[in-house]
């Protein structure tokens, strides 16, 4: 601890202080390093992400970003930043800056991710051939045998849903006004019809009176349905059985989507299991915006392009 009769007394932490009421925030990925929005982001001409601008430490503080266009601006923050570190104190404490306990934490987190991902970028290959599980074999692999009209194939489809759970279903603009509201109905109130009422359904469930198919209109999510645009009917099975397997995320049902793909319906997994599948399933070829709560996925038992849409393989919850 500094002697009070020395002045001020600067702590590393102080330092995160001086240079945060500078920049804003800072995302530290080291003791002399990290990422912050740009002071000149208004004035990119292209796409601004979230590690384009960087800020260096050390014996001359330096903020350097990715783009051209916010030079100005950018430079005139190095002038305020070493401006502010200048003082011999301030200097030394850059130049020996430590993470204070959040910051640690935070970084390691970073990294432990950062783990994570690039161990499923390198498993790529080897979980596609270890757990192949090819479009035949889904099928003829079913536990419970799909019936063979596959315009029923909705009714075992929404059977899995709770009881008393709000289901949306309609084509991909059935949503946002007071009239949608009919788009929004009970599991029971679906299964009371006698053919699949829309081309498109989403797996979370929705607050009593929605007419809004919206994130913040979402009471719970039950189903992560996961797809690739990237794999083949062939190859995607490798990633369903994996997460089935190895994972242990309960597989209720596959969906053909008449398309290119294949959709695995899986139980919501925990928070925790999500955050890792988050960084994970893209590495393997999946596709992000499965991970988005209101995301309209194709129903079994309507035709597209005049082809069905069709269960393949389906787990328990339902009478075909
Ligand atoms: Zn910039």
């Amino acid at each position: 601890m500094m002697n009070a009769k020395e002045g001020k007394s600067v702590t590393p932490v102080d330092l995160s202080t001086t240079v945060e009421s500078i920049l804003g925030p800072v995302n530290w990925i080291t003791e002399q390093e990290g990422f912050v929005t740009c002071p000149g982001q208004s004035l990119h001409t292209h796409r601004t992400g979230k590690r384009d601008c960087k800020l260096y430490l050390g014996s001359v503080p330096t903020l350097k970003c990715f783009h051209a266009s916010c030079s100005s601006l950018v430079e005139a923050k190095n002038t305020e930043l070493r401006r502010a570190l200048a003082d011999p104190q301030r200097a030394k404490d850059a130049a020996k800056r430590r993470l204070s306990p959040e910051e640690k934490q935070r970084v390691a987190e970073l990294q432990r991710k950062e783990q994570v991902r690039l161990r499923a970028a390198k498993s790529k290959d080897q979980i596609l051939q270890q757990f192949t599980w090819p479009f035949e074999s889904i099928q003829a692999d079913s536990p419970v045998p799909v019936a063979p009209n596959p315009a029923n194939h909705w009714r075992p489809l929404i059977s899995l849903f709770q009881e008393g759970d709000i289901v949306w279903s309609g084509s991909l603009y059935d949503s946002g006004k007071p009239a949608h509201h009919v788009h929004f109905r009970t599991r029971e109130q679906w299964l009371q019809g006698s053919h699949a009422h829309g081309q498109f359904i989403c797996p979370a469930v929705f607050k009593p009176d929605s007419f809004i198919r919206g994130n913040d209109h979402i009471v719970a999510r039950r189903f992560l349905v996961v797809e690739s645009d990237e794999l083949t009917k062939d190859q995607v099975g490798g990633v369903f059985r994996w997460l089935k397997d190895k994972v242990g995320l309960s597989l209720k049902a596959i969906v053909d989507t008449a398309g290119k793909s294949l959709h695995g319906w899986f139980t919501y997994p925990e928070a925790s299991v999500v955050d890792d599948l988050k960084l994970v399933l893209p590495e393997l070829g999946c596709d992000p915006k499965l991970f988005t709560a209101s995301q309209p996925v194709r129903l079994p038992g309507k035709l597209r392009d005049g082809k069905y849409q069709r269960l393949v393989w389906l787990n328990d919850g339902g009478v075909l």
